[in-house]
């Protein structure tokens, strides 16, 4: 069975900063990812709030930047899905390729997508329902769209859909966004994109695509029908912990508890990113915390 120092599980900023610093501070360190390294900054047309890109730098080139940083300094990396964790000494980390031993985990597993859960939803998942604007926007050139949900993710996504898009409507459950200032000000400011307030989606409905929306306004019980050919979920995000659930102190939310030091309940294995509980879910908050992880970790082996 390989051995290791640290094993980091999770691919994202958080993840691949914890190996840039695990491996710069010569620990044998394993960074396993289940699909793209960068995590879900890959899907992010333009980040405009993470520090020392005045312009904005697309996710994608940002999360190759940061992944060829990390892998600089000799940290072994792995494609495999972290089925479980068993504790111990030393710790044991069972992935779909094989099981292996760490002495230090760092958890960076970040979180996917919230779905609606709606009928139709599954159904016409890659068939008008998508979760990704900057992946399938071009795809509703031209055509009506709706984006669900009133936080930065929605208020993003509709955005970038207004450049393809005849028209996007934002369909929000209250009548006030939850996303940052300067989203909302840019959002409201775009003539493409109307707003549908108070207002939840009870079905996708369609034949082969998507064809529309059945809506009900939470306030006057109104229902309503919207033609739309695309819908975009952005209704939050949903912590990967369920691997850890059996052996880490999880909150009702489902994220992993970790200290000041991002130390969970059991010794040697520290939560990174927006696994934790009250991370502030942003790429540089995420780059934060890998690198105190990493030094929690190091002191942890290092004594
Ligand atoms: P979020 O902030 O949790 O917002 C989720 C939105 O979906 C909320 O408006 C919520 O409504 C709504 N919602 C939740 N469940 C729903 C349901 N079942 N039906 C209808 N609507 C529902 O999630 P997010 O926008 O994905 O953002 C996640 C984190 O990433 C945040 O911390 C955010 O700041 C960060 N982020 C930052 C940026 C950026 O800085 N540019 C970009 C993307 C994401 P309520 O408002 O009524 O709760």
């Amino acid at each position: 069975m390989d051995s290791y120092e640290v094993i980091i599980i999770g691919g994202g900023p958080a993840g691949l900063t914890a190996a840039l610093y695990t491996s710069r501070a010569g620990l044998k360190s394993l960074l396993i990812e289940r699909g793209i390294f960068g995590g879900q900054m890959v899907n992010a047309r333009l980040v405009e709030n993470y520090p020392g890109f005045p312009q904005g730098i697309a996710g994608l080139d940002l999360g190759l930047l940061m992944h060829e940083q990390a892998i600089k300094y000799g940290v072994e990396t792995s494609t495999a899905d972290v089925t479980s964790v068993i504790s111990g000494k030393p710790h044991r980390v069972i992935t779909t390729e094989h099981s292996l031993e760490a002495k230090a985990i760092i958890i960076a597993a970040g979180s996917q997508y919230q779905r609606l859960d709606v009928s139709g939803e599954g159904q016409f998942l890659g068939r008008g329902v998508s979760y990704c604007a900057t992946c399938d926007g071009p795809l509703f050139r031209g055509e009506q769209v709706a984006v669900i949900g009133g936080g930065d993710t929605a208020v993003s996504e509709a955005l970038e859909l207004s450049q393809y898009a005849q028209k996007v409507y934002l369909v929000h459950r209250r009548d006030q966004l939850r996303a940052s200032k300067v989203l909302q000000q840019r959002v409201l400011a775009e003539p493409k994109i109307e707003f549908v307030w108070n207002t939840v989606v009870d079905e996708i409905v369609g034949d082969q695509m998507v064809k529309a929306l059945r809506l009900r306004n939470v306030k006057t019980r109104q229902l309503s029908t919207l033609e739309v050919a695309g819908v975009f979920v952005a209704v939050g995000l949903l912590p990967n912990s369920k691997p850890f659930a059996n052996v880490l102190k999880i909150s009702e939310t489902g994220h992993v508890i970790a200290d000041e030091v991002l130390a969970t309940s059991i010794p040697g294995i520290f939560a990174a990113g927006d696994i934790r509980r009250n991370s502030p879910r942003q790429i540089a908050g995420a780059v934060g915390d890998g690198a105190t992880a990493a030094l929690a970790a190091f002191r942890y082996l290092r004594g």
